[in-house]
């Protein structure tokens, strides 16, 4: 019998199990453990609230965690409850797939004022991670800054320029959608430190801004190169460029009276405030033959309430574990950490891909632990469960979650999927009674 503990019960940690009943059959005993008495990870707190057929996928991991050979065992903490050193005892493999749940810093001076907040922060309050329930982010004022031209940067600005109505069908949390319902934020400027034929998103993302009911985009038709450059980009990347033309050629729809201006060849050089932010000064950049950023010298003063800073994320560092810091993740061969011990997915190559890329990963690094030699006299369940009841740890089941996601549902608004609990306290009485 292999016994395999997944650390992170997110995309990369359902896919490696799935990965894993597929390769070992009957042979295999799979504990999925999260911090969270909550499943799915960045499908619950991190896909964006109003993009619900992606959330959808969770649908997929329900098969798997109810699978007999598999268990969910949530809120207990790697790290406090139970060290890596000791689940490697425990279990053959162990593989970490915890994400990259840190916001990366800017790296500027004024990060640090009240109302600079980081995407993994602003994207957790809005989808309801209990980290997060109390952000309050500062919408007081007309103007924000969006720092980044990925699709994280896209939704924040999307989730800020949308009306109640638009998010009413969505899972945003109501501590987040009262707050948004009455923000004063109008205009929304999405900062990208190289121009359309460099940016990350992608082109349903970068569409959704076209189609939004009270906001428009702005792209300045003098950030393009000529329009015969398009011809050598890859396919995706020449339609996002397609669609920012259009966007650029249009103009603002003036009746629309909140604008999302994606402002290219910007990068941010401090925030500026003395107890608060009220601005950001930005170098206007512009790209060399290599595809850098270059500054040209001239500046520009954006006056602003919040910052977002959605500019990539880091994994968390685990005692013990090597951490590669510059790159923000575990230091791994493949996937391989240490003999026994592996990571997967964001915590293996960092943060880059969509929710499905997670999916070959997790299944090409259970080919490779297959082709490893099952370790001998390895407790697995029996090992774990006794050690977490002596610390007096309580485990949060996958059948408490299936409580919880009723409670969710029975507590929804009008034409919502469910109201999350972002309560700790609230969600414990549900499995610690
Ligand atoms: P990302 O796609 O890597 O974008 C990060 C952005 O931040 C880039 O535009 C980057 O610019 C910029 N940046 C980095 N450091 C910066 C700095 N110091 N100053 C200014 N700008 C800086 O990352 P992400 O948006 O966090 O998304 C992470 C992954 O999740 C991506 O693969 C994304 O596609 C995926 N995702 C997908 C969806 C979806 O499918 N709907 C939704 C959300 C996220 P440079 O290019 O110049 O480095």
């Amino acid at each position: 019998m292999r016994t395999l503990a997944i650390v992170g019960s997110g995309p990369a940690g359902f896919y490696t199990a799935e990965a894993a009943l597929k390769a070992f059959g009957d042979a295999v005993r799979i504990d999925i453990i999260d911090r969270l008495p909550t499943p799915y990870g960045l499908i619950r707190a991190g896909v964006a609230p109003d993009h619900q057929s992606i959330k959808a996928v969770s649908r997929r991991y329900d098969q798997v965690a109810t699978d007999p050979r598999v268990r969910f065992l949530g809120h207990v903490s790697i790290g406090t409850d139970v060290s890596v050193e000791e689940l490697t005892a425990i279990y053959d493999d162990v593989v970490l797939a915890v994400g990259a749940p840190l916001d990366r810093p800017l790296g500027v001076p004024g990060e640090d004022l009240p109302g600079v907040i980081g995407s993994a922060a602003f994207v957790g309050w809005y989808n309801g991670h209990p980290d997060f329930k109390d952000l309050a982010p500062p919408l007081s004022a007309e103007e924000a800054v969006v720092v980044g031209n990925g699709n994280v940067a896209i939704d924040c600005a999307r989730i800020l320029a949308k009306t109640v109505c638009e998010l009413q069908d969505s899972d945003i949390v109501n501590h987040a959608l009262d707050p948004l319902s009455r923000s004063a934020v109008t205009r929304i400027h999405v900062l990208g430190r190289r121009g359309p034929h460099q940016a990350s998103f992608t082109l349903k993302e970068v569409g959704e801004l076209g189609e939004l009911e009270r906001a428009t985009p702005i792209v300045r038709p003098g950030d393009f190169p000529p329009a015969e450059s398009d011809a050598a980009l890859e396919t995706g990347q020449r339609r996002v460029v397609e669609v920012l033309r259009r966007f650029a050629a249009e103009g603002p729809d003036a009746a629309k009276p909140v604008t999302v201006s994606l402002d290219f060849f910007r990068r941010p050089l401090r925030v500026l405030g003395t107890d608060r932010v009220e601005g950001i000064e930005v170098m206007k950049t512009r790209v060399d033959e290599s595809g850098q950023a270059v500054d040209t010298g001239e500046t520009e003063i954006i006056p602003c309430g919040l910052v977002v800073a959605a500019i990539g994320y880091r994994t968390s560092a685990i005692p013990g574990v090597p951490f590669d810091d510059k790159a923000g993740r575990f230091v791994n061969v493949d996937g391989l950490i240490s003999p026994g011990l592996w990571c997967v997915g964001w915590a293996r190559r960092g943060p880059s891909g969509t929710i499905g890329t997670n999916r070959p990963d997790g299944f090409a690094l259970v080919e490779r632990i297959a082709a490893t030699e099952s370790a001998k006299g390895r407790t697995g369940r029996a090992g774990i469960d006794a050690l977490l009841k002596a610390r007096g740890v309580t485990i949060a089941s996958f059948e408490d979650w299936q409580k919880i996601d009723a409670m969710e549902i029975s507590r929804a608004r009008a034409g919502a999927p469910r109201e999350k609990i972002v309560e700790l306290t609230e969600l414990r009485k549900v499995f610690a009674d």
